[in-house]
């Protein structure tokens, strides 16, 4: 931590401050300048960012060393992170996550029956899909809209998963159903609108499940980064980010693809990134170039809807893929991840 005092400090308010971070146990080193003074301080950072020295007299400003996010940050874990979800029975592969493949996560918006989820299930995974997703528990902007099948739909997904041998993402909205689902789900998934629930991030930290964040509606990169360390400083390593559009002025797509969240993430963090361009763009017409884009940009996984009548979806029917375009899709982005040395 670094503070630079104002100009007119006195030497009375550097002794002060000096004094104050000796006794919170770290070390102060005062640098004099033409211009100003400015104060080291030197020891465990977590200490000095629960005081307020801004309001200490003399401050200009004060300014953090070392990221928030320690243990999302590549300052203290270099390699990436690489997240194995072991396979769900003989014969089937682990998947992946953060490895040299690009990982194809895809699935109806919701779990609507056991037909249209078995169909869509044995369609994706023929067709190069290595997770199937389906939300049972809908965060839905309105309370009269399909909310979804609860713990029915995880007992429809733990179906789908053993008949067609792929695991499962699902979302968990509440923390007193993290257990509960967890013991369905290969990965949970927290939504756009939970992103800074901080009590279920926690929850899940606790949990040790593999977790996919979706960033918020109008959640900053470092928010996102902020949202993987709760889940990390419970204990749980297994975390991806997922890129999932914004919001912003643009009203012609549904949300805003922010491609530069892959490079941007991976700059700062050892994690592993998803984007989902069904939500991204919220058009099925857009899918396949916005997901070529990032996969181009280095995510390590892709996530659609897929569903076989899109016109009867119950969810998110117009950003849904037929399973016959999310072959062609996968066979696109195979060659996109060819071109820039990864397999799929
Ligand atoms: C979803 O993936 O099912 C979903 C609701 O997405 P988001 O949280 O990104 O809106
Ligand atoms: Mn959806």
């Amino acid at each position: 931590m670094i503070i630079v005092m104002k100009r007119d400090a006195g030497q009375d308010q550097i002794d002060h401050i000096v004094e104050k971070i000796t006794e919170w146990g770290l070390t102060a080193n005062v640098s004099r300048g033409e211009e100003t003074n400015v104060i080291g301080v030197i020891g465990d950072e977590s200490v000095i960012r629960t005081k307020p020295l801004e309001v200490f007299p003399g401050v200009e400003s004060v300014m953090p060393v070392l990221k928030p996010y320690k243990l999302a940050s590549t300052e203290f874990h270099p390699d990436p992170t690489v997240i194995t979800i072991p396979a769900v029975k003989d014969g089937e592969k682990d998947v992946v996550l953060g490895g040299s493949d690009v990982v194809v996560i895809a699935g109806p918006c919701s779990v609507e029956s056991r037909e249209v989820l078995l169909e869509t299930a044995h369609d994706v995974k023929k067709r190069g899909a290595t997770i199937l997703r389906g939300g049972a528990f809908k965060p839905r902007t309105s309370p009269y809209a399909f909310q979804g099948l609860g713990v029915e739909g995880l007992r429809l997904l733990a179906e789908a998963r053993e008949e067609a041998g792929i695991p499962i993402i699902t979302e968990v909205m509440d923390t007193r159903d993290v257990e509960m689902v967890a013991e369905f789900a290969d990965v949970l998934q927290v939504g756009a609108r939970n992103m800074q629930n901080f009590n279920l991030l926690k929850a899940i930290g606790r949990s040790g499940i593999p977790v996919m964040i979706k960033r918020g509606l109008s959640s900053t990169l470092k928010e996102l980064l902020m949202s993987a360390e709760y889940v990390m400083s419970q204990g749980n390593g297994n975390v991806l980010l997922c890129e999932r559009g914004i919001r912003t002025f643009e009203t012609m797509t549904r949300n805003t693809v922010d491609i530069s969240a892959v490079p941007a993430i991976k700059g700062e963090s050892h994690l592993p990134v998803a984007v989902d361009p069904s939500h991204g763009t919220g058009h099925r017409d857009y899918i396949v170039p916005v997901a070529r884009a990032a996969v181009a940009a280095g995510a390590d996984a892709i996530m659609v809807e897929v569903h076989p009548r899109p016109e009867e979806a119950l969810c998110d029917g117009p950003q849904a893929l037929l399973p016959e375009e999310f072959g062609g899709t996968v066979n696109e982005l195979r060659a996109v991840a060819k071109a820039v040395g990864r397999g799929l």
